[in-house]
């Protein structure tokens, strides 16, 4: 059978090969566990669910939700609320907010809507590794923005050749940032604006984890003066409320890009349950109390993951932001060698940095979405069984 030649670039999906290889494992009766997907454990809230069920009932809601396009309106006026209250961030819900299954969704409209064939984007490396195929699959070429440990995992912008800068037309970002735990600073946010002002480049501010943070201020890309102008940020429910499977997430901002997202989706899916988006404002306008709840948790559970590290050798500062942890390889692995190594000793899994891009390598992710227990016993495992490790 005949398939695209367009799928022949894209890389198999990270967390499909990890999937399999724990699959894989099981099926032989290796007790496997997995520090390797961002996918929370912890069960998505009461009322959110109570909210899903209440509207499952009403068989208003099990028509296609196409009536209003963008998403229902009282979904996008909670998302509007939730901006204005987390972030401080005005947005008109009739123009500014659409919809998405999630916010994954959101990177690959975004492709379509506002690349054309041809077309280089700007991509940071490590990135999150569904930016890549979206932009090859509009036919463009992704070009990538090293992000460094010792900038703080920020690119710098004025490093990027102007010669790149004036032919890329858009410009993929993360933070807080997926894998590395970075966050963003105002300032760095009003440089991108600047940026993207300078070389009309179009930002696609990839947001879902806005919430994680530990210390610092919550950011939206929005609160950058000008942004609107520039760029949409895209957000989602996945993470902040524990609802990954439900895939329910929403874009803000230029409503051009808003709108040309809008085109895409009416000529390829046919919108989110209303019964979800019943949901979705139940967690949007009452989730609050819940995120903070969530963020002691991974707060627990990181502090827990660092005191391992530490005892077995690695000297390695708490993230700013995000449930993942960012650390280096020891002396003498790869990444990819060190997780296979993790795996044969502990039956851990973790994702190694090389599958974010060229400047992942060296490095390594554990996420903290999994349950205490099983946290407890993969750590314990690593304590037992690792020898002392050597860094760099
Ligand atoms: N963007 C980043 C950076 C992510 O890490 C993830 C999920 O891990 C997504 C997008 C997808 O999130 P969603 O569930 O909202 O589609």
């Amino acid at each position: 059978m005949q398939t695209a030649q367009r799928l022949k670039k894209i890389p198999p999906y990270l967390f499909m090969t990890l999937r399999n290889k724990i699959k894989d494992a099981r099926a032989r009766g290796v007790d496997v566990i997995s520090l390797a997907v961002g996918d929370p454990v912890d069960p998505t809230p009461e009322p959110v669910i109570e909210a899903l069920a209440k509207a499952a009932r009403d068989p208003a809601n099990h028509r296609y939700p196409t009536d209003e396009e963008w998403g229902m309106l009282a979904f996008r006026e909670a998302a509007a609320r939730w901006y204005k209250r987390r972030y401080g961030v005005d947005l008109d819900p009739a123009r500014e907010i659409i919809a998405l299954i999630g916010s994954k969704e959101g990177c690959h409209h975004f492709a379509l809507a506002a690349i054309n064939p041809g077309d280089l984007v700007l991509v940071t490396d490590p990135g999150y590794p569904g930016y890549k195929p979206s932009i090859w699959f509009a036919g463009a070429e992704p070009y990538p923005v090293a992000m460094r440990e010792e900038q703080g995992f920020l690119p710098d912008l004025d490093e990027i050749p102007s010669d790149v800068a004036r032919k890329a037309t858009a410009f993929y970002l993360n933070y807080p940032n997926n894998p590395t735990g970075a966050v963003a600073t105002r300032a760095f946010l009003d440089k991108l604006v600047e940026f993207a002002q300078a070389y009309d480049i179009a930002i696609c501010y990839d947001n879902p984890y806005s919430e994680i943070v530990f210390g610092v201020e919550r950011l939206s890309f929005l609160n950058a003066p000008g942004a609107k102008e520039v760029g949409l940020e895209l957000n989602s429910l996945s993470k902040p409320f524990n609802m990954t499977g439900w895939r329910i997430g929403m874009a803000c901002g230029n409503p051009d890009l808003v709108a040309a997202i809008a085109q895409v989706k009416s000529n390829t899916d046919s919108g989110i349950f209303n019964a979800i988006q019943f949901a979705g404002v139940e967690a949007l306008d009452n989730g609050d109390d819940f995120t903070a709840k969530m963020l002691e948790i991974y707060r627990v559970r990181r502090d827990k993951v660092l005191a391992t590290l530490r005892e077995l050798g690695w000297r390695y500062d708490s993230p700013k932001g995000t449930f993942y942890l960012w650390v280096p390889v020891p002396k003498g692995y790869k990444s990819a060698a060190f997780c296979d190594f993790l795996f044969d000793k502990c039956a851990v899994v973790v994702s190694p940095g090389a599958a974010y891009g060229r400047n992942g390598e060296g490095y390594i992710r554990f996420s903290l979405t999994v349950n205490d227990s099983r946290l407890d016993e993969a750590l314990k495992r690593m304590r037992e069984t690792l020898p002392k490790l050597e860094f760099p």
